[in-house]
């Protein structure tokens, strides 16, 4: 069953959760969407799978040091673009699968923001044109989000150990997933570009000494993306889009 109607570039209702693997994920693909809707005054809150304690390729830095950062680094970016809480669920960068565990702690951020909406990751973008290879870790954290929007967050015998920590079932009415593969819903961020940078920029251990040329990039994929798929504007991000009744 399809949807009638136009898909929606802005959630119905007011609390959205975002879902993703590493620090940075959120600012990159979904920066814009995310500060347009800020502003728009809905409550957006972040959970963080990983805390990117491998995204570094000096050999001196320890992992523990380089999380440390990265979660500070991740917290004043989504403050940057207007959002509220982080969570971290701190499970090791690099290695990230769609466990039960996974799953359970996520339904439990979810039972405990209650989220009218939730952005992740796309789960089935295993590369993308012939530049680009999706990380593992995108594809685990996207998994296991979906598989706990549906079924378990909505059902109350899916973990009943939640139900002991008062945590009751909850259900997502909407869902956003990032995707550049076949995407069916585009957010025109152009106005709100600059800000979808500032958050951007707050992660320094990945952009600081080369943040102009990030920039650059970004701006040019954007506009190659947009004459791609026949945009009426500059800058936009890409969705799947899915209702749950
Ligand atoms: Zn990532």
């Amino acid at each position: 069953m399809m949807v009638d109607g136009p898909l929606p570039t802005m959630p119905e209702g007011n609390s959205v959760l975002v879902v993703m693997a590493h620090p940075d994920d959120a600012e990159f693909g979904c920066g814009g969407t995310i500060a347009k809707w800020a502003a728009a005054g809905k409550e957006i809150n972040y959970v963080l799978c990983t805390s990117g304690d491998k995204g570094s390729s000096d050999r001196n830095m320890s992992p523990f040091r380089l999380a440390q950062t990265r979660r500070t680094e991740q917290a004043n970016a989504a403050h940057a673009l207007g959002a509220r809480d982080v969570v971290f669920l701190s499970y090791e960068d690099g290695t990230l699968r769609n466990t039960l565990e996974l799953r359970r702690d996520i339904v439990r951020e979810i039972r405990r923001f209650r989220p009218d909406a939730v952005i992740c990751q796309d789960p089935t973008m295993r590369f993308g044109g012939n530049r680009y290879l999706n990380h593992p870790d995108h594809r685990a954290a996207g998994d296991a989000c979906l598989d706990a929007i549906y079924p378990s967050a909505r059902d109350p015998h899916v973990f009943p150990e939640l139900l002991l920590d008062g945590l009751e079932p909850h259900k997502v009415r909407e869902v956003f997933m990032s995707t550049m593969q076949n995407p069916e819903v585009w957010i025109d961020v152009s106005e709100c570009f600059e800000r979808k940078l500032e958050g951007l920029r707050e992660h320094k251990s990945q952009v600081g000494d080369r943040f102009d040329q990030v920039v650059e990039r970004i701006r040019e994929r954007s506009r190659q993306v947009a004459r791609a798929f026949n945009l009426s504007f500059e800058m936009g991000e890409g969705y799947r889009y899915f209702r749950l009744d």
